[in-house]
């Protein structure tokens, strides 16, 4: 049910209490569910009627996952998978056939960089990269197989923002495939279904997640795609635990709460930075000096937990950043309640050239920062300290 409020639907969106009138949903740890008799089998497995089968195919704490992320996003339906990549070939892999074609966002998540350039090629899937600052040359790059649009928005690392009303406008009039993933903003600061996006895409470890614990995935969207996003994954089998459905629902009773001191401390943190001499430049959607303030102010509420910034003297100086770091964590995941530091040139697009990486906004120097819950002061102070020493 919808409240008049996200953050109350967040927390009250659950699943019918069972015959033990518990207060909090309990978790629903089977791979299957029996039936009365032989009839209410049969009309089960010919879809006459809609209940849990087997839990590949769907499960009450997968459903209350979805139910909320629906309500939350402004989704018709959607189905949950066992990781953000998971949802997100299987997304691609159900709605695309042999010689189809996707514009992709150039600044997108690594492995989703990866599954278009190595992997869609196996099937004759072919994409082009733009650049979601330059939209204008967009509808020149559509060819008549081209299928999908995809972006993420704000990008990961450089913070870039994608238009997401033009680009829903373009795919309608191009009868495309409009898909973003939201997982850098999460459905409290930003509902891409309200500007045209068909099909929204999160990975649930980051921020829906918040903690660090699970891995999962989710796609939500239109009741047509998403049924045919639901007929590929329940044969191929990339299905949430029920366990981690569990958690990830559960954390999302807190995503308001979380989102909000996340991204207070970010642009506290990104406005003290920025007074810093020692720092080139510092990006973040919600400072006045972001090339695209003016559109992140349009399309989000807040600026998310991501901030970066450029030091002067490239990769050695990155390293020495890292190693000058005392509290913040040094590791692979973001949107976590510990602030997390890495270095993309020599870690996460350490594969790609300099070229390739300047071309998706990461010089040598930059540095990204996923902010966290801890106090504002502790988190200044680590990076301050850290900016000293790698400076000397
Ligand atoms: C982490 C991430 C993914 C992949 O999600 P996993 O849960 O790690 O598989 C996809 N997109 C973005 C933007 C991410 O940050």
């Amino acid at each position: 049910m919808m409240y008049k409020h996200p953050e109350t639907t967040a927390i009250r969106a659950q699943l019918h209490r069972t015959q033990y009138q518990e207060h909090s949903t309990p978790l629903f740890m089977t791979s299957s569910f029996v039936f009365e008799d032989a009839e209410e089998m049969r009309a089960s497995f010919a879809e006459e009627k809609k209940r849990n089968i087997y839990s590949r195919y769907t499960n009450p704490n997968c459903a209350e996952l979805v139910e909320k992320m629906c309500l939350l996003e402004g989704a018709e339906s959607g189905t949950t998978f066992s990781t953000g990549m998971a949802a997100i070939f299987s997304t691609f892999a159900s709605l695309l056939n042999e010689g189809d074609h996707v514009l992709s966002a150039r600044a997108i998540f690594g492995n989703t960089h990866t599954l278009l350039t190595n992997i869609l090629p196996k099937w004759n899937i072919s994409h082009t990269y733009f650049d979601v600052t330059a939209i204008d040359q967009l509808e020149g790059l559509i060819h008549e197989n081209t299928k999908i649009i995809y972006v993420e928005s704000p990008t990961n690392p450089a913070t870039e923002i994608a238009d997401l009303a033009r680009l829903g406008a373009i795919s309608r009039k191009h009868n495309l495939i409009f898909i973003v993933d939201n997982c850098f903003a999460t459905p409290y600061i930003q509902q891409p279904v309200k500007f045209g996006a068909d099909l929204v895409i999160h990975s649930t470890t980051k921020l829906l997640d918040g903690q660090g614990r699970t891995m999962g995935g989710i796609t939500v969207g239109t009741e047509r795609l998403i049924n045919l996003v639901y007929r590929f994954a329940r044969v191929t089998g990339p299905a949430l635990s029920p366990y981690n459905a569990w958690v990830i629902s559960k954390s999302i009773e807190t995503l308001a709460v979380r989102v909000d001191r996340h991204c207070s401390n970010a642009l506290a943190l990104a406005t003290r930075l920025e007074k810093n001499s020692k720092i080139r430049s510092v990006r973040y959607p919600f400072l006045q000096s972001h090339p695209q303030y003016n559109l992140a102010k349009k399309q989000m509420s807040q600026g998310g937990n991501i901030v970066t910034l450029e030091i002067e003297g490239g990769l050695e100086v990155g390293r020495r950043f890292l190693d000058a770091i005392q509290m913040c964590s040094l590791t692979a995941n973001l949107g976590d309640t510990r602030t997390i530091v890495s270095h993309p040139a020599s870690t996460t697009h350490g594969k790609l050239t300099q070229e390739e990486r300047a071309a998706i906004g990461i010089s040598d120097g930059l540095i990204r920062i996923s902010v966290g819950l801890e106090h504002i002061q502790d988190i200044i102070e680590d990076i301050n300290n850290a900016l000293e020493s790698c400076a000397e």
